[in-house]
This record gives C-alpha cells, sequence and structure tokens, in this order.
C-alpha cells in the first residue's frame, strides 16, 4: 500500500480538491489523509470558507448597513422638510 499524502501535498493539492478537479484516486486518498489529519481538516474547513466568503463577496454588492442606510433616510427628510 502506498503512503498517504503527507500535509504539505494536500496543501498543494488542496483547490483542486475542493473544485473536484482531482483524479478520483488522488482524491480518496487526500479524504484517507483528512479522516486521519485533524489540522488538515481544520485548514479545510477555514479555506473553504475563506473561498465561499470570497464568492459572496464578489456576487454580492457591497450594502450599505440597514442603520446607516436608516439614518440617512431619516437625515434626508429632515433636510426635505427644511426646503
Ligand atoms: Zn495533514
Amino acid at each position: 500500500m502506498r503512503t498517504l499524502f503527507n500535509c504539505k501535498e494536500c496543501v498543494d493539492l488542496l483547490m483542486d480538491y475542493l473544485e473536484g478537479n482531482l483524479d478520483p484516486e488522488i482524491q480518496k486518498k487526500l479524504d484517507q489523509h483528512f479522516a486521519a489529519c485533524p489540522p488538515c481538516v481544520k485548514f479545510l474547513d477555514s479555506y473553504r470558507a475563506c473561498s465561499e466568503m470570497a464568492q459572496q463577496l464578489k456576487d454580492q454588492q457591497v450594502r450599505i448597513p440597514l442603520e446607516l442606510e436608516n439614518r440617512l433616510k431619516a437625515f434626508l427628510k429632515e433636510e426635505i422638510k427644511k426646503v
């Protein structure tokens, strides 16, 4: 039986792993490593969370916080009254 990947190799392959670009055989070996290596799983999770967050930020227009928006509306209302 071939030895499993070490952590360094896993990290190198992580992006392909998450995108499903790996050979099924290699993917399986990575799964085996992750099953036995909690630090790598932790890294995997945070990496995944990061890329998801980046994805969301890319898709989403930056939004004004609701509180600020309300204050802005109230401010504008006051300004309109003055005119
Ligand atoms: Zn590891």
